[in-house]
């Protein structure tokens, strides 16, 4: 408890040469699902463009692989790359019994999330912090028997497109800062991807719900402002991926596996597919060379690799939940297994690199400076990140403070406290 004690006092800074104590900042972190880099560029967003005036604005971010979406919320949760949190997929899934889970569902299998890196809400509480978070990926579990003091999970067939709620949702979390006092609030909403999947990224629908996203933006600043709290709340807003256009079958050649020549999936004893661009295989006994011989170099646009020789860049290797065969495809193309079955306009799930998997970030409050452009980062930097404005030591992650620093205002800076100097 002394450790807390001492923690709530952390912030000092120097005006002509005397500490000045000043209270603990807040910190909100919002997800917009699937808000791809660009999405500013050709819709008037009046409240994203006052934000990045009065805060920063990152050219993009870059993901983790696999750019799905409980994979990446849990790496800005916890800094780590997916290798690394465990949380490789959306869906859980056993290759002995050969059961699956949706999304939605694998929100609930504690084991799947709690596998040994703590989010950000865990490790705040344990250094005498209070976090909240409302249906970001990850809410629903405990970790090592811990939740966060408030929490709220979204429900199933949750109206994610619906203005009214995520007024409702921001005056909710807003209220929690004033009146329950919480350090640290993680806040999703579940669009622009669902728009972005349905009709594609370039779609006028898409366009519409980028307005309806920045007026929300709008909409959080000025509840901030309400319930008084922007002197010392700092708002970051990022997502998970973004959104590129699929293909329609009429203008290419479909990658679909049974039509392979040499592969058999009696081959193959477990698999993901049909699952946007991504997939994985667990061969029978003995038949992995085969299995990976017929599918590399299959299709110009599908990627074949054994789990110990994927891409460095990629950061998925080191986990024994990652089956021993990863496909995805090239940006356009989805990986089907026995037949097409995926309709989607938009997709996301594919190379980290390329560019329309690209988010967006902002961010703004009393530790960032204002009217600043910054380049491109990863976002397993942003832990660090949200770990320094609160004045809580880091877990162990694979980011670096030194990746967006320069955001920082200097009067900021925490100080290791030293009771004698106060
Ligand atoms: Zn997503």
């Amino acid at each position: 408890m002394l450790r807390a004690a001492c923690l709530c006092v952390l912030w000092a800074s120097f005006i002509h040469g005397f500490p000045v104590t000043k209270e603990r900042q807040k910190l909100l972190l919002i997800s917009f699902d699937g808000f791809r880099w660009d999405y500013d560029l050709d819709v008037d967003t009046p409240n994203l463009d006052q934000m990045a005036k009065e805060g920063v604005k990152a050219q993009y971010v870059t993901p983790p692989y696999i750019t799905v979406t409980s994979p990446t919320h849990f790496t800005l949760l916890t800094g780590r790359y997916v290798e690394n949190h465990g949380v490789i997929h959306n869906m859980w899934f056993n290759t002995t019994t050969k059961e699956k889970k949706g999304y939605y569902q694998t929100q609930f299998v504690n084991e799947w999330w709690d596998n040994g890196t703590l989010p950000i809400w865990i490790t705040a509480e344990r250094q005498g912090l209070r976090a909240g978070s409302l249906h970001f990926p990850g809410t629903a579990s405990s970790y090592q028997g811990q939740v966060p003091t408030v929490r709220e999970v979204e429900p199933n067939y949750y109206d994610y497109k619906n203005e009214t709620l995520w007024h409702e949702n921001t005056d909710k979390v807003m209220g929690w800062f004033r009146d329950q006092n919480l350090d640290f609030v993680s806040l999703y909403f579940g669009e622009p991807d669902g728009t972005g999947h349905r009709y594609g990224p370039d779609s006028q629908e898409r366009k519409d719900m980028v307005k309806q996203v920045d007026r929300t933006v709008g909409y959080i600043r000025d509840s901030a402002e309400k319930h008084g709290l922007t002197e010392r709340l700092n708002i970051i807003i990022t997502a998970d991926h973004g959104m590129t256009t699929i293909y329609r079958s009429a203008q290419l050649e479909e990658i679909t596996l049974s039509k392979i020549p040499g592969f058999n999936f009696s081959d193959v004893s477990f698999h993901l597919l049909d699952y946007g661009p991504t997939g994985m295989m667990l061969p029978n006994p003995g038949k992995l060379e085969a299995v990976y011989k017929a599918l590399k170099g299959a299709h110009p646009h599908l990627h074949v690799y054994k789990k110990e020789e994927m891409p460095e860049h990629l950061h998925f290797t080191k986990n024994d939940r990652i089956l021993p065969i990863i496909l995805w495809t090239d940006p356009g193309y989805v990986l089907n297994g026995y037949f097409p079955v995926q309709f989607n306009k938009g997709e996301h799930g594919f190379d980290n690199q390329e560019m329309d998997m690209k988010p967006f970030f902002r961010a703004v409050g009393p530790a960032f400076r204002r009217n600043l452009l910054v380049g491109p980062f990863e976002t397993v930097n942003i832990y660090p990140l949200m770990c320094h404005i609160l004045g809580i030591q880091p877990d162990v992650n694979d980011g670096h403070l030194n990746a967006t620093q320069h955001m920082l205002v200097e009067a900021v800076e925490p100080l290791v406290i030293n009771q004698s100097l106060l």
